[in-house]
């Protein structure tokens, strides 16, 4: 069974129609992220090319400061797609600044995927978890998938009583503190990624095909075979989406 990739950065490799081909004779599906709203319109037409690409509107963390005045542009392009991300809270700054421009940016993303009701969110949260799901909430209006969660488990917890999903990638499950925190998620909420090309896979960047590697690693983790390890994935994927119309 054929396994979605629910984070990759389709627009940032070096050579984009060559990706864009291969996901399509790979046949994965890809939530093809994106981290400002003015390159969501290039996104697009990318998807326009390959019916396996999900286009989703984003807003980085990193990059909240910087683009906090595409945020109109962000709530215009808002009904084009199901998908947002790459969305959430980064404070690896410490500038007390910075990080309330996040939150203000955050907050504001997810006041208007809430009005609309029908969103999947890709939701970034290094260093700041218990904050990204503070704001979450408890009663959330979409689906949201924790993207490479590294947080603390208490923090985790919250967030699996919330209802999130969580999307582990290669780099993940070969880091120790890592697996730890993917032993401890309900396997009905776990989702693949790739994070490409930012995550490398033996010296390249990471593909939407390396979903075969999340695939053989949570097989591994579970003591399953790695078919039940993709059904679970694939199950988990389209209860997802199904969820909030997607
Ligand atoms: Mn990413």
């Amino acid at each position: 069974m054929r396994v979605t990739d629910t984070h990759c950065h389709v627009d940032l490799y070096p050579d984009v129609p060559r990706t864009v081909d291969d996901i399509e004779r790979s046949g994965i599906e890809t939530i093809a992220v994106t981290n400002a709203p003015s390159v969501f319109r290039h996104c697009a037409a990318l998807a326009r090319r390959s019916r396996l690409i999900r286009p989703a509107l984003g807003l980085h963390p990193e990059l909240a400061r910087e683009r906090r005045h595409e945020l109109g542009l962000m709530e215009d392009l808002m009904s084009e797609t199901g998908f947002i991300g790459e969305v959430g809270l980064d404070f690896v700054t410490r500038d007390p600044e910075e990080r309330d421009i996040q939150r203000r940016v955050f907050g504001r993303i997810l006041e208007l995927c809430a009005l609309h009701g029908n969103k999947v969110l890709t939701v970034h949260s290094r260093r700041a978890a218990p904050e990204v799901v503070d704001m979450i909430g408890p009663d959330f209006p979409g689906s949201i998938v924790l993207h490479w969660y590294s947080g603390p488990e208490s923090a985790l917890r919250r967030a699996v009583a919330y209802g999130c999903y969580f999307s582990v990638n290669p780099a993940m499950l070969a880091s120790a503190s890592a697996q730890r925190i993917i032993a401890a998620l309900p396997r009905e909420r776990v989702l693949a990624e790739t994070d490409g090309p930012f995550v490398r896979v033996a010296g390249n960047p990471a593909t939407p095909r390396d979903v075969a590697r999340v695939v053989a690693g949570l097989a591994a983790l579970w003591d399953v075979e790695p078919a039940i390890a993709s059904a679970s994935l694939e199950t988990t994927y389209r209860t997802m989406v199904d969820r909030v119309g997607q």
